[in-house]
């Protein structure tokens, strides 16, 4: 197999100068920042991006929330990138499936893998099968339009829910649940999830987090924002906050606004109480059961207390106490993980990530944003590591005494296999579609969530 494809490569050489030519695998920001560190800093590279789905820009179209459109201006930056002539993006090209590390190694003098963190962490806990216990991954995926999530079996008729975790994807799905739908509705949110949002019965949503109010890992302009909601009460339970008051002056900047913040809501929320929805923050307690029969019940949380000497580094220990929440419906967002897609890269299981120094995995393969640092960070601390692990690139790519491929080689293997290539032009075709669907029904876009659809409008 190999000696076929070095063969067939050999078809490709041009007698000309040898360009370096770097593959990246994912289209999210970690792969499109480096795409465009890899730009600046070098005049000849050539950069092909290969894309797992006909659609680019990752968790930007598919995680960050319908309400923060703002957010994804940086898509402006992409395109940029993308529009460039030594850049080319190969839209619905599975690598580990469709083309395999190895191939791309002869097509290519250096692979980046960007391919980000797609599977969630399990609590692997008694009932969390039971119908109605759901990820927030899929979940968050569900309202955003991928394509595996659109039919996500979910009961929004019942009145609590219990959302697990306390970081930014808990206050992002804790904020869709208790925002009104009149705020949605412009957006880009799917349709299908609008209109089943507009039926949903959920009143009250307790946000849980198995260590204190001083670990909580939300951030604050996040927090504050989930307190804006208008038509919802938030009621913190002040035993949680014992000594809290005492330790905000040693605390460092961020995090002492952040108390701060926490502290005052707790003061208000005493005389809060003209609100149909509510928010309830629950802090120390780690869950340990599902109850339920056909449906869920309850949830059971051990009370748990904190041991460690730093307070950001204290780890919730369970003591014997229990609490029980009734819920209809528990959605699990204690984070995301990341999965080895091809037997050829090293990957650490247990931190879900690829194996890698700064970003150099081994020769001529390196790994940036959250496929090598594992599923934490904003898109600003992606893009510094994207810039970082870009730059590492250039400088180990020697001017290459060996013509590769490049993207012919991808090319010829998936023609091979009768899959269809979605370059930059076919996904504005979709683009283009799906900004004419959304303004049809008032909205600033109406996301295509069929991989068949999408690839039909592709090719048209
Ligand atoms: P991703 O964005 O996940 O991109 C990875 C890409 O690789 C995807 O396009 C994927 O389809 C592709 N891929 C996967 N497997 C393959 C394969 N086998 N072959 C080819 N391609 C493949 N940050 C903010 O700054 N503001 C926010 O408001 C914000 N909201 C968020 C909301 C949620 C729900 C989540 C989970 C994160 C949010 N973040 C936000 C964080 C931000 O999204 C991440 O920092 C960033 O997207 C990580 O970029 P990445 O390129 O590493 O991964
Ligand atoms: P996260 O910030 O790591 O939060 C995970 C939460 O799950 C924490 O509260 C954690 O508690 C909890 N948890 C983990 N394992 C648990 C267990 N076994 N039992 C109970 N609780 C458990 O992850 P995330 O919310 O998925 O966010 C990922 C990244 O995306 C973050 O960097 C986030 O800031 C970013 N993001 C940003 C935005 C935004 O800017 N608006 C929006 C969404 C996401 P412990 O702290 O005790 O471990």
């Amino acid at each position: 197999m190999r000696f076929y494809l070095i063969r067939n490569c050999t078809r490709f050489l041009s007698t000309g100068q040898h360009m370096p030519k770097v593959c990246i695998v994912g289209s999210g920001p970690a792969g499109f920042y480096a795409a465009q560190q890899l730009l600046k800093s070098s005049g000849d590279v050539k950069v092909d991006i290969l894309e797992k789905l006909p659609v680019p820009f990752g968790l930007v179209r598919f995680g960050v929330a319908p309400d923060h459109p703002e957010v994804k201006n940086v898509i402006n930056t992409f395109n940029k990138t993308a529009n460039n002539p030594r850049v080319q993006f190969l839209g619905n090209v599975n690598v580990g499936t469709d083309v395999t590390i190895d191939q791309l190694r002869n097509f290519y003098h250096a692979i980046l893998l960007t391919y980000g963190a797609q599977k969630d962490q399990l609590l692997n806990i008694p009932g969390e099968n039971l119908s109605n216990v759901i990820s927030g991954r899929r979940f968050v995926g569900w309202y955003n339009g991928v394509p595996t999530d659109k039919d996500l079996k979910i009961n929004l008729d019942v009145e609590e829910v219990v959302v697990i975790g306390q970081g930014n994807v808990a206050i992002d799905i804790t904020r869709i649940l208790l925002t009104s739908i009149d705020k949605l509705k412009n957006t880009d949110i799917t349709s299908y999830a609008l209109e089943r949002l507009s039926h949903s019965r959920v009143r009250k949503v307790s946000m849980v987090g198995r260590r204190g109010p001083l670990q909580a890992a939300f951030t604050i302009a996040e927090l504050r924002e989930l307190l804006k909601l208008e038509t919802c009460k938030k009621l913190w339970r002040a035993p949680d906050f014992a000594g809290v008051r005492d330790i905000v002056p040693t605390l460092a900047r961020p995090r002492k606004r952040l108390t701060e913040l926490m502290l005052k809501s707790l003061e208000e929320s005493a005389s809060d109480s003209t609100h149909a929805k509510e928010l309830n923050p629950i802090f120390l307690r780690s869950p340990v059961e599902f109850l339920g029969d056909d449906e869920l019940r309850n949830v059971r949380f051990a009370v748990s207390r904190l041991r460690g000497d730093t307070i950001q580094n204290q780890v919730a220990e369970m003591t014997d106490e229990f609490e029980v929440i009734p819920c209809g419906l528990s959605l699990r967002s204690i984070g995301y993980k990341s999965a080895q897609i091809d037997s050829s890269i090293p990957f650490d299981e247990r931190k879900g990530r690829v194996v890698n120094v700064g970003g150099k995995v081994e020769d001529s393969l390196y790994s940036a944003g959250w496929a090598a640092t594992g599923p934490v960070g904003v898109i600003l601390s992606t893009m510094t590591n994207a810039f970082q692990v870009g730059s590492l690139v250039c400088k180990e790519l020697a001017s290459p005494n060996e013509n590769k491929a490049g993207s012919d080689g991808v090319r010829e293997i998936l023609n091979s296999k009768g899959i269809q290539i979605v370059s930059y032009g076919d996904w504005q075709k979709i683009d283009r579609v799906e900004q004419e669907r959304g303004k049809q029904l008032g909205k600033t876009r109406e996301k295509i969530v069929d991989v068949a659809e999408m690839l039909d409008v592709a090719a048209k």
